[in-house]
C-alpha cells in the first residue's frame, strides 16, 4: 500500500490535565511523522466530558495527583469503551500519571484510591521516596533496542500476568526502583514513565507506534519509509549519553 494513500485518527485524552514536561511532543511527533511521509492524520482532543469514538490510536500524557484525580473518575466512565477498543488492537499510549490509570489502580500516598481501566494488569501504589532523573532502558520491541526519557514520579507500578515490562531499566528506577523494569504493555498498549517528551527523545518507538496504528486500521503490516533522522537520532544519542 502507498504510504501517501493512508491515514490514522489520533486522540489526545486529557490535555488540559494531563501534561507534564512537554507531553505535548508526543502528539506533535506523530503527527509529523506522518505529515512527512504523506499519512494523513485525523487528530481529535477528548476533554472532560467529551464522548470517546473510534481511533487508531490514543495518547495521554502525566500529571500530579489531582489532575489524576479528575481524569481518572472520566476514564473510568469509558473504560468498556476504551477496552473495547484497546481488544480491537487500538494503541495506546500512557506517560506516567496516564500509564498509572490503564492499570487496576493507583494509591496516592493520603488521598483516595483512584480505579483504573486495566487496560494492563497492574497496579501502582504511592512510594516515600520520588524518582527523578534521566532513565535509559532497553527493549526488545524496536531496533535500536535504547529508549531514553526523564522520570519523575513517587508511585511505584508492578506488572503481572500477560502484561509484560516494555524495557528492562540501565540508568534510573523505571517501575519500582526494584525489579528493574521500565514501563508496561499488553496487546497494542504501551505505558511508560519516560517523560520529556518520549517520542521526540525516541523517533523509532514513535515509528513502531505508527506503523501498529496502521495495520490496526487496514488489517495488515506496512512497513514506513525512511526519514532522515539525522538531528532526531544525534538528540537520542546526546540523551543517553547524558543519562549514563
Ligand atoms: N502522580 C504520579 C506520581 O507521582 C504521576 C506523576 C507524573 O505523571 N509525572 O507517581
Amino acid at each position: 500500500m502507498e504510504e501517501k494513500n493512508l491515514k490514522i485518527s489520533i486522540a489526545h485524552l486529557y490535555p488540559k490535565l494531563l501534561n507534564l514536561y512537554g507531553d505535548i511532543g508526543n502528539i506533535i511527533t506523530l503527527k509529523k511523522r506522518c505529515e512527512w511521509r504523506g499519512i494523513e492524520v485525523e487528530f481529535d482532543e477528548i476533554d472532560i466530558g467529551d464522548s470517546i469514538n473510534d481511533h487508531d490510536l490514543y495518547f495521554i500524557g502525566g500529571g500530579q495527583d489531582k489532575q489524576q484525580e479528575d481524569v481518572a473518575h472520566e476514564l473510568y466512565k469509558n473504560k468498556e469503551t476504551l477496552i473495547e477498543q484497546r481488544d480491537n488492537g487500538a494503541v495506546f499510549l500512557g506517560i506516567c500519571g496516564g500509564y498509572q490509570l490503564f492499570g487496576h489502580y493507583y494509591q496516592p500516598f493520603d488521598r483516595e484510591k483512584l480505579s483504573g481501566i486495566s487496560l494492563l494488569d497492574a497496579y501502582t501504589v504511592a512510594g516515600k521516596k520520588r524518582f527523578i532523573g534521566n532513565v535509559t532502558a532497553k527493549t526488545n520491541l524496536v531496533s535500536p533496542d535504547t529508549l531514553v526519557g526523564f522520570e519523575n514520579h513517587s508511585g511505584l507500578t508492578f506488572i503481572q500476568g500477560d502484561t509484560k515490562p516494555l524495557a528492562i531499566v540501565s540508568t534510573g528506577n523505571g517501575n519500582n526502583g526494584k525489579d528493574k523494569t521500565e514501563g508496561a504493555y499488553y496487546k497494542n498498549v504501551f505505558g511508560t514513565y519516560l517523560h520529556g517528551s518520549f517520542l521526540p527523545k525516541n523517533p523509532h518507538f514513535a515509528d513502531f507506534l505508527i506503523e501498529r496504528a496502521l495495520e490496526k486500521r487496514y488489517g495488515e503490516k506496512i512497513k514506513l519509509s525512511n526519514l532522515d533522522d539525522t538531528l532526531e537520532n544525534k538528540a537520542h544519542e546526546t540523551l543517553v549519553d547524558k543519562a549514563y
